[in-house]
């Protein structure tokens, strides 16, 4: 069933493999760091979220109690929130460490590293503001990266923005490519809470 999914995962894997090397000077994710875990909001299609569940099912009980516990946590946080963009820590994060790691989504695969959107803005992660990847390039008034600070730190050349925009990476094109249906798309806590 997931035959071509898995084996669009490995390019993609491969490719960001090689995306994050060449961006080592600027990357500083360290093991046990969750931050992009944490009040945020994931997309996820249709078939990423199938994907998943097959990772959640190998899970053992007690872990899988614990993530069905943080799912009746965020159910209710979200049954009292007032406004509009509810955020949440991911149900899967568990003692800071994904549960899911091998069946993660597609966005989770992409966390750190600098990305030209779809409408062609450049983006750094959020992280970079609290010191951490490309924390070391940034112009923190401007809000972008510093040419100066590149060429001072004696950079081979200055951090580069991947085409890695999650809707980009599940686009028709990639459908066709790998012969995949992604399906619907929305939020991942919204397939499992109304
Ligand atoms: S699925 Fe895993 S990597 Fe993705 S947000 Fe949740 S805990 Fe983090
Ligand atoms: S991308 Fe940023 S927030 Fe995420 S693990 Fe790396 S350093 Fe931490």
């Amino acid at each position: 069933m997931f035959e071509t999914y898995v084996k669009y995962l490995a390019f993609l894997n491969g490719k960001l493999a090689k995306f994050f090397e060449s961006q080592k000077p600027y990357i500083f994710c360290k093991k046990g760091c969750a931050m992009c875990c944490k009040h945020t909001q994931l997309p996820y299609s249709l078939l990423e979220i199938k994907y998943l569940l097959t990772g959640f099912l190998q899970l053992d009980k007690e872990t899988q109690g614990k993530i069905e516990m943080n799912f009746n946590r965020i159910a209710e946080e979200k049954k009292n929130f007032k406004g509009d963009n509810f955020l949440y820590d991911c149900p899967f994060l568990i003692d800071d460490v994904c549960s899911v790691y091998e069946y993660r989504g597609i966005i989770c695969r992409t966390f750190g590293l600098m990305t030209k959107k779809i409408d062609g803005r450049t983006t750094v992660p959020f992280c970079c503001f609290q010191g951490y990847n490309y924390s070391n390039v940034i112009d923190l008034e401007e809000k972008k990266i510093s040419q100066k600070k590149v060429k001072e730190r004696g950079f081979p050349e200055e951090p580069y923005g991947f085409n890695i925009d999650y809707e980009y990476l599940t686009d028709a094109e990639i459908e066709h490519a790998f012969q995949v249906s992604f399906g619907e798309k929305k939020p991942l806590i919204d397939w499992f809470i109304d």
